[in-house]
């Protein structure tokens, strides 16, 4: 195993299906003081919609059904993403469903958080370790 460290400074991204997208833009609005602080990365729509909604500054990636997901699980390969808030939608068929899992797979590769959920996002966003310096654990082999 080898580490590699998340900076204080997190870069976060932000990805949430059509029928999540509400709650996401609810979440980051509450959040908004503690997500100034960091980096904020998101797929297309997501990306637009926070940054309309909120002010907050999102470097934005494809939409996720055209290629968002992957550029986005290439990010975390590069070392360049440090916390994925992933709302997902547990209840309907999605046209990129593979890249989908592939994102939640590379996420697992390289061992950062991810939230799939509010309440997951909300634990995560007040961890004390997200204003830290953190060092992830990985796979030597990588
Ligand atoms: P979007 O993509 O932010 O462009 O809607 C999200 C997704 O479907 O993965």
């Amino acid at each position: 195993m080898m580490d590699i460290e998340s900076p204080a400074k997190k870069r976060i991204a932000l990805v949430a299906h059509d029928n999540m997208k509400d709650e996401m833009l609810e979440w980051v609005a509450h959040h908004r003081a503690e997500l100034s602080q960091h980096e904020l990365v998101g797929t297309g729509t997501t990306g637009r919609l926070v940054q309309e909604h909120t002010g907050l500054v999102v470097e934005r990636l494809r939409s996720g059904p055209l290629g968002g997901d992957q550029q986005m699980g290439a990010r975390i390969a590069e070392g360049k993403i440090d916390i994925l808030m992933f709302f997902w939608d547990p209840l309907e068929p999605q046209p990129h469903d593979p890249d989908i899992k592939a994102l939640l797979r590379i996420a697992a590769v390289w061992n950062i958080p991810v939230a799939c959920n509010r309440a997951s996002a909300d634990f995560i966003i007040s961890s004390p370790l997200i204003s830290q310096v953190y060092q992830r654990r990985v796979p030597e082999y990588l």
